[in-house]
C-alpha cells in the first residue's frame, strides 16, 4: 500500500485552488510507472500541455544512464512543451528549472537550500532533487522533456544504496500530505519560467541563480566518464549557463554535456 497516495483529483484540487488560467496541463497520475520522462516520450503527439506523475518510479533515470531511486514518498513528475527546431541547446533548462525548484522551497520555509551546476538541488550538502531534460524530435518537431525527482521521505536508509547522499524533507515544514499541493506550485512555478526562458533566455535567471550556487567559490572537480578532467574554482555560470571554473589565471567555460562537477575534498 502507498504511504499517501497522490492523486489527479487531489493534483487538480491545488491547480485550481493556485487559479491557473493559462497553460492549464492535461494530467496523468500513476500508482507505479517506470520513468515519468519516458512515458511522455511516449505520448508526445500534439501541442497540449501533458503533466506525468507517478507515486513510484521503476526505472527513474538521472544523466549518462544513471538511475534516479523513486521509492514511494517522493515526488516524480515530467511535463514537455514542443519547441522549435532551430534551436538544439536546451542545456540552461535544467538549471531554471533547479532556480524555481530552490525558489518554491525556500517559499516553503526550507532552509540551506542551493543548487549544483548542472542540475541537482541540495540541502545541506546533499542531494534533494535532480532534473532531467531530454528532447525528442518526432517528424521535424523537436519535444522537451522536463522530469523532477525530489524527496520528500526516503524510506528506511538501511534499504537504499550506501554511496547515494541524498536528502530528503524530514523536519521541514513540508510532509506527505503537501505532496499534491507542492506538485501544482512547482508544475505552476516552472511554466511560467519556462515561458519566460523561451522569450528571454537564461540570462535573466543568471544572477538569481548564482545566489543559491552551492559550490560557489569552491574548489572542485570536473569529471568525465570518472576521470578528473580539470580542477579549479567554481566561479558560476555565464549567460547561457555553462560553468565557469578558474584554473590558474584562467577562466574555463564547461558545458554541460555529460560531465559532473564534484567537490575537490
Ligand atoms: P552527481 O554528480 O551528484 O553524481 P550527476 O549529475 O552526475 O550527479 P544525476 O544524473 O544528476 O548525476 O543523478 C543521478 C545520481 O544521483 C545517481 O547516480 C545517484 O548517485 C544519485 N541519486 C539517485 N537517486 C537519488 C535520489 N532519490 N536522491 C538523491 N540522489 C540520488
Amino acid at each position: 500500500m502507498l504511504v499517501s497516495e497522490i492523486t489527479k483529483e487531489g493534483i487538480q484540487v491545488e491547480m485550481d485552488r493556485l487559479g491557473l488560467s493559462e497553460s492549464v496541463p492535461e494530467i496523468f497520475v500513476f500508482e507505479e510507472l517506470g520513468s515519468t520522462n519516458q512515458w511522455l516520450i511516449d505520448h508526445l503527439k500534439d501541442d497540449q500541455l501533458k503533466l506525468c506523475v507517478a507515486n513510484v518510479q521503476t526505472e527513474g533515470r538521472g544523466r549518462g544512464g544513471r538511475s534516479w531511486l523513486s521509492p514511494d514518498g517522493g515526488i516524480y513528475l515530467s511535463f514537455n512543451y514542443r519547441v522549435s527546431p532551430h534551436i538544439s541547446d536546451f542545456s540552461a533548462v535544467s538549471l531554471v528549472i533547479g532556480l524555481v525548484l530552490v525558489r518554491v522551497m525556500r517559499s516553503e520555509g526550507v532552509k540551506n537550500v542551493g543548487v549544483k551546476w548542472p542540475n541537482d538541488i541540495l540541502i545541506g550538502g546533499s542531494k534533494l532533487a535532480g532534473v532531467l531534460i531530454e528532447t525528442k524530435k518526432i517528424n521535424g518537431c523537436v519535444w522537451l522533456v522536463i522530469g523532477i525527482g525530489l524527496n520528500t521521505r526516503m524510506p528506511d536508509s538501511s534499504n537504499l544504496p550506501e554511496d547515494i547522499n541524498w536528502a530528503d524533507l524530514t523536519g521541514q515544514c513540508i510532509g506527505l500530505d503537501d505532496r499534491e499541493r507542492l506538485i501544482a506550485l512547482i508544475f505552476n512555478e516552472c511554466n511560467k519560467a519556462m515561458l519566460q526562458f523561451f522569450k528571454e533566455g537564461f540570462g535573466v535567471f543568471r544572477d538569481e541563480w548564482m545566489r543559491f550556487d552551492a559550490y560557489s567559490g569552491k574548489s572542485v572537480n570536473i569529471v568525465d566518464q570518472g576521470k578528473v578532467t580539470l580542477s579549479g574554482i567554481e566561479a558560476g555560470v555565464d549567460m547561457q549557463g555553462m560553468l565557469q571554473v578558474l584554473s590558474g589565471s584562467e577562466l574555463i567555460k564547461i558545458h554541460s554535456g555529460e560531465v559532473s562537477l564534484r567537490i575537490n575534498a
